[in-house]
């Protein structure tokens, strides 16, 4: 719905504040008249411009991090057409209820920003290039982490761009700009600390004023007692357009010593946002690991505008935290060097156990890398007599993890052969799946639904690579967070040379109740038969870790199986995801739905309730 906004008459994008009230005018300012427009100071926020006794009021409405909309201390809704639909019943807090939309004059379209145009292309462009990603592959990527992304580029896309100094001191602002053509308004921003603390250098009559940009304990950036913004473009963008307590207007960026070709300011007047997007073409984004991104905010301070504010409450922001580095390969950065054994030296290995299996313990541990260090888990095989068997297993399955390199899958890390031998991986923290619902019974479906959809795509990447994982299940799906879920134990994968099947000489300890009818019947692993599993890994992600066939026997489930029967939806389960578990269910594997079905499935699903 929000992204009807768009679409709506009395959208107007990103015109000023005083462009509002123009319009109002223009349109009679009768009380309760309002428009909505694009928030220039809050992400993904809107701003909503009312008449009311011939004044004229403005209310941010902010985009919260669980995708609902409200105006700031108010109640949330689903969108902001709702918000509006609200207060069109209800004044709560609002200076009085919304009458009448002021509809765009003919002619006028919505005003896209530099940064909204800017923003897409940014956002395609980092999961492609720190990701690896590209295609169907990068879409999905897009679509399930987009809150995280959008946050990301929108705090870190301004470290490219001209008026973007870097950490250079105070003096070397003022030669810079004063070096290069004395023109009232030439400005640069330079990084004052890694607090981030910066400082906007300003030139006025000949002279450099400085202005320090403090950022507040929720992440906002300021000019002191100024007006806050998420991001320097956007306090960038508004200083270009009015003084509002500098000295004047921001003109032109003061060249760069790189040769950062100046970008036009988009604001009246001057250059178009098209310099910006061309900029683009040579952005290339800092590795992950090189430094720290802002990776939460709280929630903004109230922000009626032109009146006091008669919300009080204050809001919890329930954001998600973004640590790129977990979703590439920690070799993606071309000065870590890319090897399969990992020296002793380089491992510290911590007290307490992440979990045991087949082969030993998993303990948490550390990672010296060339340029940082990483958190790692690490499978240690047990020191017996005997275990050349376990040994071949472990090195097999580390085999398979180091063919395999994608965000939704465990990364192997290297082997490292001393006290013990030990197969390094990537950590992911908060552990398996089926555990993680067993203790957070208020996890949504939404979220569940954005976790399973995340593991289709790791399946759908397995698929694609002709590998078999033949252990899918909930405890072999681990959780970075809440919000990020990768497939692990590879304990059992096959890669599938010449045929679209793998041939097990016999019934080994076989996870029956997520085997496929093929695979009990004739030792046949295939995709498919993953597909089964998978859909017996929805069912205990449904119904919050609960144990499949509860209390049968493996022939009793087969029986059942053959027979026709199926488990019954977990309590309160999407009617859709049960209809998609039973399709992963169908007996003949020809007519069974592979990954390249199932996971569009799953993330239309997850598109239609996100929206
Ligand atoms: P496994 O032998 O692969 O079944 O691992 C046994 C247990 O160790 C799992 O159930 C997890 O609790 C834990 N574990 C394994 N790999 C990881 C990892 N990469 N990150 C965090 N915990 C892990």
């Amino acid at each position: 719905m929000a992204d009807k906004v768009p679409t709506l008459p009395y959208f107007y994008g990103n015109i000023t504040r005083e462009d509002a009230e123009d319009y109002l005018r223009q349109a009679g300012m009768s009380d309760g008249l309002y428009l909505l427009r694009q928030s220039r100071n809050y992400l993904g926020g809107f701003a909503l411009s009312v008449a009311y006794n011939r004044q004229c009021y403005h209310y941010t409405i902010e985009r919260e991090m669980n995708d609902t909309y409200a105006i700031a201390g108010g109640k949330s809704h689903r969108n902001p057409i709702d918000v509006i639909d609200y207060h069109a019943q209800e004044s709560d807090g609002l200076i009085c209820l919304l009458k009448k939309p002021c509809n765009r004059p003919r002619g006028v379209e919505p005003k896209v920003g530099a940064f909204e145009d800017l923003k897409e292309q940014l956002i395609r462009q980092y999961v492609k290039q720190t990701w690896n990603l590209q295609g169907a592959a990068l879409e999905q990527a897009i679509i399930s982490q987009r809150p995280q992304l959008e946050k990301l580029i929108a705090t870190t896309a301004h470290e490219k761009m001209p008026w973007f100094h870097g950490s250079i001191s105070r003096e070397e602002s003022e030669l810079r700009l004063h070096n290069s053509a004395r023109v009232n308004g030439k400005f640069l921003i330079r990084q004052r600390d890694t607090n981030g603390s910066f400082a906007l250098g300003l030139l006025h009559n000949g002279q450099v004023m400085h202005y320090r940009i403090d950022k507040d304990k929720a992440g906002k950036l300021s000019i002191p007692d100024g007006k806050k913004f998420d991001t320097l473009w956007q306090l960038v963008e508004h200083y270009s357009y009015k003084p509002d307590g500098l000295l004047r207007v921001l003109t032109e960026a003061c060249p760069h010593p790189d040769g950062r070709p100046a970008i036009p300011l988009n604001h009246p007047g001057r250059g178009p946002a098209s310099g910006i997007l061309s900029r683009l073409k040579s952005y290339s984004f800092p590795k992950p690991g090189q430094k720290k991104h802002r990776t939460s905010s709280s929630p903004p301070p109230y922000s009626c505008e032109s009146n006091a504010n008669p919300y009080e409450k204050p809001k919890a922001g329930t954001d998600m935290p973004m640590d790129t580095e977990v979703y590439e390969s920690p070799y993606a950065d071309p000065d870590e060097l890319r090897t399969t054994t990992v020296d002793r030296k380089q491992l510290y290995l911590e007290d307490g156990e992440l979990g045991s299996g087949n082969f030993g313990t998993v303990l948490r541990g550390i990672y010296k890398m060339r340029k940082k260090e990483k958190p790692v888990a690490v499978k240690i095989l047990k020191n017996e007599e005997n275990n050349e068997a376990i040994k071949q297993d472990m090195l097999r399955e580390a085999e398979v993890m180091q063919q395999l390199d994608n965000p939704y899958i465990v990364r192997m890390i290297g082997i490292c052969e001393a006290e013990n031998l030990m197969l390094v991986m990537e950590l992911a923290e908060l552990g398996p799946l089926h555990k993680f619902l067993q203790r957070n019974k208020h996890v949504s479906m939404k979220n569940i639904t954005e976790l399973v959809h995340q593991v289709s795509m790791g399946m759908k990447y397995l698929e694609e690579h002709n590998f078999v994982h033949r252990d899918l299940a909930a405890r072999n799906v681990l959780l970075v967070t809440q919000h990020y879920a990768k497939i692990s134990d590879f304990g059992l994968s096959k890669a599938l040379e010449d045929s679209d099947c793998y041939k097990s000489k016999g019934v080994g300890k076989w996870p029956v109740k997520w085997y496929a009818p093929e695979c009990m019947n004739f030792f046949k692993f295939s995709c498919k038969s993953d597909v089964w599993s998978f859909g017996v890994l929805m069912w205990e992600a449904y119904s919050y870790g609960q144990k499949p066939y509860k209390g049968m026997k493996g022939n009793e489930v087969i029986q059942m199986i053959e027979s026709g029967q199926r488990m019954a939806a977990p309590v309160n389960c999407p009617p859709e995801m049960y209809d998609l578990m039973k399709k992963c269910w169908t007996y003949k594997v020809d007519e069974r739905p592979g990954f390249v079905v199932v996971e569009p499935r799953l993330r239309q699903y997850y598109y239609d309730i996100s929206h």
